[in-house]
């Protein structure tokens, strides 16, 4: 499923190719995608609007028209943008007005196109997700006080959009090596320090995202980026820790695979001298 580092390098593909352009057809081939409205009624709407510009916030995508409407995108599973080119599983189709072609693609439909009116985009996503991690709005301060008193896993913690905005499980679990903390440690339990090392794990790990345009999976729903060659722990079971050399363990988090460094991530790391802690681990 694609993250903030993924969503922002469609959201850099598609800027220069959108921005200034009107739609001048939209076909839209699957009600799933505008449900619980009739997507007749939607591309009809689309029709005629400039757009202004395209923003994300967390993983939405938006296309804001110079009407003041937006069009809220959210690619879920396989959802995908495809310009000038005729993809299978194509669900919707928008021609701009310099004749160019931009598809999106969904073979498992969990995907939606969510039309706005002026007035409700900004509550919209305000009731849906937390703040930019790259927003200075977004310290430290804020951060402790989303998951204090919440005695869920951090890692399900981070997982919760209104905590901040963009985590999936691949960032989060980067996040979470880099700060050297458990995913299944209680929120409530970080300590200051932690809190403050969470916080400069979680730019980290989506500003890596980014520079290397996302993380392609080889399933062919996200293609391009080259994150998936440097990841820390997501995905790398029983290979050695970057770090430590101690092996990289998985473990299940609501249903999600969770994988995490058994030796710097100690689950009670904060409690333990550092010294100690290594002796214990070997
Ligand atoms: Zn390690």
């Amino acid at each position: 499923m694609p993250e903030l580092p993924e969503v922002e390098t469609v959201r850099r593909t598609l800027e220069p190719v959108l921005t200034g352009r009107t739609l001048k057809r939209v076909a839209i081939e699957d009600g799933r995608l505008t449900r619980p409205y009739d997507p007749v009624h939607i591309a009809a709407e689309l029709q005629g609007e400039r757009v202004s510009a395209v923003d994300r916030r967390g993983k939405y995508l938006i296309l804001r028209f110079a009407s003041g409407r937006a069009l809220l995108v959210h690619l879920r599973m396989t959802g995908s943008f495809h310009v000038d080119e005729e993809p299978s599983h194509e669900r919707a189709v928008a021609t701009l007005d310099d004749r160019t072609r931009v598809s999106y693609r969904d073979v498992r439909r969990f995907g939606t196109w969510l039309l706005l009116e002026p007035d409700e985009v900004a509550p919209y996503l305000d009731a849906k997700v937390g703040e930019e991690p790259f927003d200075a709005l977004f310290t430290v301060a804020h951060l402790g006080e989303r998951i204090r008193k919440r005695k869920a896993p951090i890692k399900s913690a981070l997982l919760d959009q209104r905590t901040l905005a963009g985590l999936g499980n691949i960032y989060t679990d980067e996040a979470l090596w880099w700060a050297r903390i458990h995913p299944l440690r209680p929120a409530e339990s970080l300590e200051r320090d932690e809190v403050r090392h969470l916080h400069r794990a979680i730019r980290r790990a989506l500003e890596r995202g980014i520079k290397r345009q996302g993380a392609d999976l080889g399933d062919g729903v996200y293609r391009g980026g080259r994150m998936q060659k440097e990841f820390k722990v997501y995905g790398r079971e029983g290979e050695p820790c970057d770090r430590c050399g101690t092996p990289i363990a998985k473990t299940r988090l609501g249903g999600r695979g969770t994988w995490f460094c058994p030796t710097c991530q100690a689950a009670r790391a904060s409690s333990v001298p550092a010294r100690s802690r290594r002796q214990s681990s070997v």
